[in-house]
Order: structure tokens, then sequence, then C-alpha cells
């Protein structure tokens, strides 16, 4: 069969992936996973709300109300008030008129796209966009140009170029996922001004995490409310499930009305929901969580960095500690796995070739205990090398 050469071309370059299985998480920053339990340093959780005791109960106390299952989609059966409470607190919490939430980060972005602009547009889009991004330009049926990552000079560049469209919206994720970097939004919003052109921004690793009341790369910036399309992922810091679409009442209405991810695929289930509601409250009113999550990042930057390891990110939750050939990241996450450390190889297709990584991500509830830990493994591996 085709596909079976296809896998054995992905075993040979190095790039086979299996699965790992989590048999239980603790709020404490262990798993166990393969029947080990090992310190988590690879999840999504940067806040570590989504084993927080609140959101369970809320999300229990939804079930019960509503049911597992949402039974259809949000303009049959499927929308709840829990539903439109969240869609009213996610405006609030971006200052936007209007919110809609999804059901993935991934359907959002296809969602946005697909629905906003068409053949006649032009999508402008960082080259280190998530793939949700990708897919979203894909079917979007636009035409998309790709600017050098992070790059304000080649995109004013593309920009002076290429007018003959009839909208052109620039997309770019607020913090990048595999580097951990933050988008220069101002420059980026500032030239969106000056060209007439939108601005779309991906908040998935930014929300809860991103600005004193966690309001993301906007607040971060001081450009809260000012971003015409923004939207995220309810499944990293917020702890839950689901995406969101930020904006003005026309656009969300217009997504509500139009877009093929919304209309054709049973809502959320209130359970999901209402665990995301709470913990957006606990986003606004526990600042220390971001706090102790940015100490954090910048002293494993710093040890990391004088170990000699080449480190990007440190500014989020996210460090990328890069390697090169794939072979080097998998020999890296196997030396901290014997550990007890899960932090998996990044390898292509999901980062550029050359630039296999180990990807480290941090939560606000890792104990001290575990910080001195990693820094102690990384040592240890880095000695054992130039012995
Ligand atoms: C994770 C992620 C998404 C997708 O969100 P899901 O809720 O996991 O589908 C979209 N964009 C970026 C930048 C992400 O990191």
């Amino acid at each position: 069969m085709i596909w079976e050469k296809e896998l054995e071309k992905i075993k040979e370059g190095g790039l086979y992936r299996q699965l790992q299985t989590v048999e239980a998480m603790s709020d404490q920053g262990y798993a166990m996973v393969n029947g080990h339990k090992m310190m988590m340093f690879a999840s999504n959780n940067y806040l570590g709300l989504a084993n927080d005791q609140r959101l369970i109960e809320a999300s229990v106390q939804a079930t019960q109300r509503f049911g597992t299952g949402s039974t259809g989609s949000r303009l049959t059966t499927g929308n709840t008030i829990v539903h439109e409470k969240l869609e009213k607190r996610l405006a609030e919490f971006k200052q936007t008129d209007s919110a809609i939430v999804l059901n993935t980060g991934y359907m959002a972005n296809i969602a946005a796209l697909t629905t906003l602009v068409g053949k006649d547009d032009l999508i402008l889009s960082d080259e280190m966009n998530h793939a949700s991004i990708i897919d979203g330009c894909r079917l979007s049926r636009a035409e998309t140009i790709i600017y050098r990552h992070a790059d304000l000079l080649d995109l004013e560049m593309k920009l002076q170029i290429n007018t003959r469209y009839r909208k052109r919206i620039i997309v770019t994720d607020g913090v990048f996922s595999m580097d951990g970097d933050i988008a220069p939004l101002p420059g980026i919003v500032e030239l969106a001004k000056r060209y007439d052109a939108l601005v779309m921004v991906d908040d998935a690793h930014a929300t809860g995490v991103l600005g004193k009341d966690g309001g993301g790369t906007s607040e971060h910036f001081g450009l809260k409310g000012k971003i015409d399309i923004e939207m995220g992922t309810l499944s990293k810091a917020v702890g839950a499930e689901g995406g969101y679409i930020a904006g003005s009442r026309s656009l969300v209405d217009y997504v509500l009305n139009r877009a093929r991810p919304f209309v054709f695929s049973t809502a959320l289930s209130a359970g999901v929901v209402a665990s995301a509601l709470t913990a957006v409250d606990i986003i606004q009113s526990e600042p220390e969580r971001r706090v102790r999550l940015r100490a954090m990042g910048q002293r494993l930057y710093n040890e990391l960095t004088s170990l000699g390891y080449t480190v990007s990110g440190g500014e989020t939750p996210i460090l990328a500690i890069i390697c090169g050939e794939p072979e080097q990241a998998m020999f890296l996450s196997k030396e901290l796995h014997k550990y007890g450390i899960y932090a998996p190889a990044i390898r292509p297709p999901t980062v550029p070739s050359g630039t296999s990584r180990i990807r480290l991500t941090l939560m606000a509830t890792h104990q001290e205990e575990q910080m001195n830990h990693v820094i102690d493994v990384f040592r240890t591996i880095r000695t054992n090398r130039y012995k």
C-alpha cells in the first residue's frame, strides 16, 4: 500500500511519531506517562487551571444540569445559557463588542479565515504561524503571501507591492508556539493603519499568560480592544477546551451566520464551557500565577543559556532548546526522560528542518524543586557530553 511506503520514509527520516499514554495528571506538575511518574514540562496548561478544583466543580455542576453532550449545533439545540455567558465574559475580557465560541482553536482559525476573507482578498501571514492558520488560509481561497518571521520591513514591502485586492489582512500568532517569542504587534498595527489592512491575532499561547489581567498580546502592548480580529483557544492557559473569535458585533454575527465550523458541528458540552467561564474569572483575579510563570521562565532561560544551550523564548512559558537534527533532539528528549522529565522533541514538519528542538513549557503550579531538578539535569547532560 502506498501509505506503508510513506510510513517507511517517515521512519527513515527519524520523523516517526507515536502516542504517549497519560494515565494520571496531578495539580503539582507531575503526570503518570506510560507507567512512569514524570515531571510534566510539555503541557500547555500554563496556569495549572486544568486541574483546578474550582474548574472541575463548575464542570460537574453544569454537566449535571445539561448532560454530557450538547445534542446539537449552537444554531439548533446546543446553545445553553452557559455558552452565552462565556461569550459575554470573553468579550468583556478582551474589551471587544462581541465574542463567539467554537469547538477548538483550530476550528476558530478556519472559521475566521474562511468567513472573513475570500478569493478577491490577500492574507499576509507570518512564516511561523500555526498550522491552523495555514489551513485556514488555504481553505479561504484568498491569495496568501508569507512574510519573514516577525519582520516588519518585509511585511511593509509586501504591503507596498501587493495592492490590487479588495481587502488585505495581516495574520500573526501573538506568542509563537514553537519559539515562545512575541509578535511585534505595535509595529504590525501601525503598518495596518498606514496601508489600510486588517489585523488578526491568534492568541492561543498568550491568553491568560500575557498582560496584567491575562488579556493576552493586545493587553501586553497596551492595544486591548484595538485589534480587528482576535482569536484564541480555551484549551491552553484557560484549562478547558474550545476556541473563540472576538471582535465587532457585525463580525461575530457574520461568523455565526456563515462559518461552516460553527454551523455544521455540535456545540461544546456545557461542562467544558462552564469550566472555561470559571477560568476567565480566576485568570483576572489571580495575577500572581502570571508573575510566578514569568519569573520561572526568565530563570530557566538564564540558567540554560549560561550552561551553553541555544535557547529561544523566556518571556513566555515556552522555551525552545534548539538541537539541530531530529536525532539530536530525540537523544536529548530520551536523556531527559531517564531523569523523569517529560519534554518531547519537536521535529519537522512542525518546525523548519535543521531546528529540531526540545520544547519546554512551564506551569504556574510547578514546584521549586522541579525547577531545580530540570536545571541540574540539563547541567549533567551537558557535562557528560563534554567529558
Ligand atoms: C494550539 C493552537 C491552536 C489550536 O487550538 P486548539 O484549541 O488546540 O485547537 C491555534 N493556534 C495556535 C497558535 C495554537 O498554538
